[in-house]
């Protein structure tokens, strides 16, 4: 094959495929987008489905309050990127998201963590997001099956969830809809200069293209380096376990204000157990596999939030590469050096603001958003170097 397209998107995952819809839908655009796998099979599909808009515990406690308020102008892409998930179901015909947002739950069992609750509560009002600071009897009137010793905690009423078994297909559809066109099983192994363009080169043969987005996830930095250039991302095995479905006990998204958790139960009745504990990468063939050192510790969490979990039998425990940033901030826009080559990557929590995000690197390739527009100038490559 020896191709042409306007534009090359590498990587069929959530934020590719929601690159590509934008590109054909807003700007008309001959779009190919390239999956080294099949679609959705990496962290798009593996995650827990969380839409996230409080700062999360761990970083907050191991890094600090400064940390918070570095990371904290991302919270705002969050909060976009919540907003635009309520709008998907009906623009991509797609119902089967089951996106929800019934709010988030932090919940304190210590008197410390209540006092860092109020801490990181502050620096998040402070970006406009809304969170309140609840005592006991509020927490337990919004959520009666919470453990009876919780004295607190924080309740953020976007908050929610989705199906991501579901979301980057949706996208598929409606971009091939719009006449993008998508090549699975298909790794992308190399980007040169070729004149004003761009040769991408495939497992399938060349394409010529004007402009490129590198969506590849973990791999966004192998694709960067291709380049020349060094990107600061990261790749961690991560896990989550989901338990027989049961009839409705858990509406909320529920965290606990230890460590990490993550709660939440689905449309069909599983609750699905997460929040970011490690993984191991097998010795001999390098997947990702559960870590029983990670699994038990994080189902004790979830029973000490919610101690109707006890009785639940786990049905699936599975692990999947996550892509992430030391400083848990996004990497948005052009890539300097390489004009017309163009980066999404939305660290840790790239399911929650994915779909806004897309769509703003999208405009940007597009050229119908400045660079230096202030939704995303901030996280361009290098922008806090
Ligand atoms: C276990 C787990 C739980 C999580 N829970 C949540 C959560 O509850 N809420 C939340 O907001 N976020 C969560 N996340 C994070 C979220 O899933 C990711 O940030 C997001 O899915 C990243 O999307 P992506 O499209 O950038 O990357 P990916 O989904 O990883 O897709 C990248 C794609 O690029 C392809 N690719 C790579 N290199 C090439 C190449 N050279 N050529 C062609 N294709 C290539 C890969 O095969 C892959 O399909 C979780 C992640 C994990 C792993």
């Amino acid at each position: 094959m020896r191709g042409h397209a306007d534009f090359v998107v590498i990587g069929g995952g959530l934020a590719g495929c929601a690159v590509a819809y934008h590109l054909a839908r807003d700007g008309g655009a001959d779009v190919l987008l390239l999956e080294q796998g099949e679609l959705n099979a990496a962290a798009s599909g593996n995650n827990s489905g969380s839409f996230h808009a409080q700062i999360p515990v761990e970083p907050f406690l191991n890094q600090g309050e400064g940390w918070a308020r570095r990371f904290a102008p991302t919270l705002r892409l969050m909060m976009a990127g919540i907003a635009r998930w309520m709008e998907l179901p009906a623009e991509l015909d797609a119902p089967e998201l089951e996106v929800s947002a019934k709010g988030g739950l932090m919940v304190a069992r210590r008197p410390g963590e209540l006092a860092m609750l109020r801490r990181k509560s502050a620096i998040e009002r402070a970006e406009g997001l809304e969170v309140r600071l609840l005592d006991r009897a509020e927490l337990l009137g919004i959520a009666p099956y919470l453990s009876p010793d919780s004295i607190g905690g924080t309740f953020c009423p976007i908050e929610g969830k989705a199906n991501p078994l579901m979301a980057t297909f949706a996208f598929a559809r409606a971009a091939e809809r719009h006449g993008a066109r998508i090549l699975r099983r298909t790794a992308a192994t190399g980007i040169a200069r070729d004149g004003d363009a761009w040769l991408v080169r495939t497992e399938a043969g060349p394409v010529r293209a004007r402009r490129v987005v590198n969506c590849a996830g973990a791999a966004a930095g192998v694709v960067a380096g291709w380049l020349g250039l060094d990107l600061p991302v990261e790749a961690h095995p991560i896990q989550v376990t989901v338990t027989e479905r049961v009839a409705p006990l858990v509406p909320h998204l529920v965290y606990s204000a230890a460590d990490r958790l993550s709660l939440k139960q689905t449309a069909q009745g599983s609750v699905i157990i997460g929040g970011g504990w490690p993984a191991r990468l097998h010795p001999l063939t390098g997947l990702p596999v559960v870590d029983a050192d990670s699994l038990l510790p994080n189902l004790r969490l979830a029973i000490a939030a919610v101690p109707a979990v006890a009785r639940l039998r786990v049905v699936r425990s599975w692990a999947a590469i996550v892509n992430g940033t030391q400083d848990w901030r996004p990497i948005l826009g052009a890539l300097p050096g390489a004009e017309g080559v163009f980066l999404c990557f939305f660290p840790w929590m790239g399911f929650t603001a994915g779909p806004h995000v897309a769509r703003l690197v999208a405009e940007c390739a597009l050229g119908r958003r400045r660079l230096d527009d202030p939704e995303i100038a901030g996280f361009a490559p290098g922008a806090l170097a």
